[in-house]
């Protein structure tokens, strides 16, 4: 059951590590069953899908006002920028910030709407090969610009979210969580004026999350442990 796992995690997770549901895939009843356990921070990975999520939530808030009022969304996916009104307005974190295109068009949302979006950099280490993710020069580079200009004046930087390469080997996965860290704590030290909000190091999700608790994660992204295989 849903409260069960949830129950068990929050008994074994560190008391410096924050859970992240992630609902994607799964139901509005499936996070229903989980707020219920306690947990008050969901994750989803797809606009559309949160968007809906958050409608049927308005919807029953029509009801009765104060329900799920504390709940949180982070957004954990690719992100076009032709979509940020889909989900900037509904979400307290977005962890998944994976090109400097992206970043520019959440500074330019920021500014037309007045808000400072909170967000978390995200390096690609793992051995796919992909287009997204920044290396980790580039993103010295950013929060060298965040620190000496005004070029992200909207934008609240967080911390670092990452994922260890798909596979089995132990090895490889501890290799990718320790380069990881490693830019983290490199940002933390070269823009300390920045490290008070800088704290994140979003690592971990249901296969590996012990591992990547030994490297430091502050926030572990669990989904098919806590809500099943599905999709
Ligand atoms: C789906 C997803 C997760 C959760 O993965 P599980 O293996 O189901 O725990 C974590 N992070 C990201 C970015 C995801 O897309």
């Amino acid at each position: 059951m849903i409260s069960n796992i949830i129950n068990k995690l929050y008994s074994e997770l560190p008391s410096t590590v924050k859970l992240v549901a992630v609902s994607k895939f799964h139901p509005f009843e499936a996070i229903e069953e989980a707020y219920g356990a306690g947990q008050r921070i969901f994750a989803e990975s797809r606009p559309q899908e949160l968007l809906s999520k958050v409608k049927r939530l308005e919807e029953l808030r029509q009801e009765c006002p104060e329900y799920m009022s504390d709940i949180k969304w982070h957004f954990i996916g690719h992100l076009q920028t032709n979509k940020l009104k889909m989900v900037l307005p509904y979400v307290s974190l977005v962890q998944s910030v994976d090109s400097q295109r992206l970043l520019d068009a959440i500074q330019n949302w920021g500014a037309a709407n007045g808000r400072v979006v909170d967000v978390l950099l995200e390096p690609h280490v793992a051995a796919e090969d992909t287009k997204q993710g920044f290396s980790p020069d580039e993103i010295y580079d950013i929060l060298g610009r965040a620190v000496g200009t005004n070029a992200y004046s909207h934008i609240r930087f967080h911390g670092i979210m990452g994922m260890a390469t798909f596979t089995d080997d132990q090895t490889v996965i501890r290799s990718d969580f320790s380069a990881l860290r490693n830019i983290f704590e490199t940002c933390r030290k070269k823009f300390p004026t920045l490290s008070q909000d800088f704290t994140e190091l979003s690592i971990g999700m249901s296969d590996d999350y012990p591992i990547a608790i030994e490297y430091g994660s502050t926030m572990v992204r669990i989904g098919s442990m806590i809500f099943g295989v599905r999709g």
